[in-house]
């Protein structure tokens, strides 16, 4: 045995780092703090060459993992087309992704309902803490527990998630419940509407339990849309008066929230786009934040995932970053002793984590750095090519960063 690493976090992280590290003869066991099994809430996820070769470098199944589509459009507010190309990815969801990740994981390694509360190093060793008085010892300790991370808090209590100033609303709509005008043509594509100000992106994603068969899809209705703090902070509130820091669980969200959402998505979004969100399911919000650690190791500790940085959604980096981590760690603790290799490790990634974070921020400054007035129907954005072409596609300069083969 390699030795043994204590994983902070049972989600997509924490998954990949297991599967890249049991690949290479460690021993690991996760401590995820739900005590349920995770779900995404069907959320879409756009998938890459580099994530798919992370996959199979741990041995994971790949098959059946999206659906395919193979054209960009953007519409304007009549739901005309403006802009086409073909560009072939797959898209997926979340609960997909953690399913196949999961099954890596041999279950009594991980361990639902245990919540980390912090770390202490000692010579040759790691010990975590867990809110039910229990200690465990390993060699390694990795936070791979998101983006408000408790292992972060305690090596860099400075790094701080920042709001962006938008947030993005999500829903799903099932096909058959789509007309046949937009199941004929937005339903089958990587669809964009670009004014000044908002975004929607949208793309056919799986049927419940990965349902891949023709008319048993679902449309990812993703909308971007402008929310000053004091507004996200009334956003964020419930309709018993208790404010949720950071976000709110959707059944929770106020139906004014709704109601209002649904007000400005009448006078903003194309008729088409409408249609979508009339049909779908309750639509929930997640404010965007997004943070950059400036280092992903200390000793034997290290960050990984949204722990070490957010980059925010437009990139569609974050789980493909998960993985590269993953795979990194996996390779550099393969190589050189741990304290060395955690080093390698975090010079390469906190790199790599950069460049996801930059880049997700320009092409976000792009829909809300711009004049609001301008450009309301969608047809004249003097940026709708960088925005399509580099909207879900990872940054040139991480397209090697992740390792092909175990
Ligand atoms: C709108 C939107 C669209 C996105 N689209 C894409 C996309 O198309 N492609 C893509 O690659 N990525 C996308 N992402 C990002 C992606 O979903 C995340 O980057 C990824 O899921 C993060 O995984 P993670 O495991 O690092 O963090 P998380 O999923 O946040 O997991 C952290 C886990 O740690 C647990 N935890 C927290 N604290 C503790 C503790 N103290 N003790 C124990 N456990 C703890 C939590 O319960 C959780 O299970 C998108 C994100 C958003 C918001």
């Amino acid at each position: 045995m390699a030795g043994k690493a204590l994983i902070c976090g049972g989600s997509i992280s924490g998954l990949f780092t297991a599967a890249a590290l049991l690949a290479k003869g460690w021993e690991t066991e996760i401590f995820e703090r739900s005590p349920v099994e995770l779900a995404g809430r069907g959320a879409g996820i756009v998938t890459h060459p580099e994530l798919v070769s992370a996959l199979v470098a741990v041995g994971a199944e790949t098959d059946r993992l999206g659906v395919d589509v193979h054209e960009r459009v953007a519409y304007d507010l009549h739901g005309h087309r403006v802009q086409s190309f073909e560009f072939h990815q797959v898209v997926t969801s979340w609960d997909r992704i953690f399913q196949i990740l999961r099954s890596m994981v041999p279950d009594d390694t991980y361990r639902s309902g245990s919540e980390a509360v912090g770390f202490r190093e000692r010579e040759g060793a790691v010990e975590l803490a867990l809110s039910d008085g229990r200690r465990v010892e390993g060699d390694i300790l990795i936070g791979a527990d998101g983006f408000r991370s408790a292992i972060r808090a305690q090596t860099l209590p400075d790094v701080k998630p920042e709001y962006s100033g938008y947030v993005v609303w999500r829903t799903l709509a099932a096909q058959t419940d789509l007309s046949s005008a937009i199941r004929d043509d937005i339903f089958q594509t990587f669809g964009f509407f670009v004014p000044n100000g908002t975004q929607i992106i949208g793309y056919p994603i799986a049927g419940p339990n990965n349902d891949l068969r023709p008319g048993h899809l679902r449309y990812n209705f993703v909308w971007y849309s402008e929310v000053s703090e004091e507004e996200l902070r009334d956003m964020l509130t419930d309709a018993q008066g208790v404010l949720h820091p950071v976000t709110i669980p959707p059944p929770l969200v106020r139906t004014d929230v709704l109601r209002r959402m649904r007000k400005e998505a009448q006078s903003r979004l194309p008729a088409p786009f409408n249609d979508i969100l009339k049909v779908s399911d309750r639509p929930f919000f997640t404010p965007i934040y997004d943070h950059l650690s400036p280092s992903m190791a200390f000793g034997r500790v290290l960050l990984a995932g949204d722990a070490a940085c957010v980059s925010r959604p437009h990139a569609g980096m974050g789980v493909t970053k998960a993985a590269g981590d993953a795979a990194a760690l996996a390779e550099h603790l393969e190589k050189s002793p741990v304290l060395d290799g955690l080093r390698a490790y975090s010079k390469e990634r906190t790199a790599a984590a950069r460049v996801a974070y930059e880049t997700s921020r320009r092409l976000g400054s792009l829909v809300f750095n711009c004049d609001r007035n301008e450009n309301l129907d969608g047809r004249s954005h003097p940026e709708i090519h960088a925005i399509m072409h580099k909207t879900a596609v990872v940054p040139p300069a991480l397209r090697t960063q992740i390792r092909s083969s175990s």
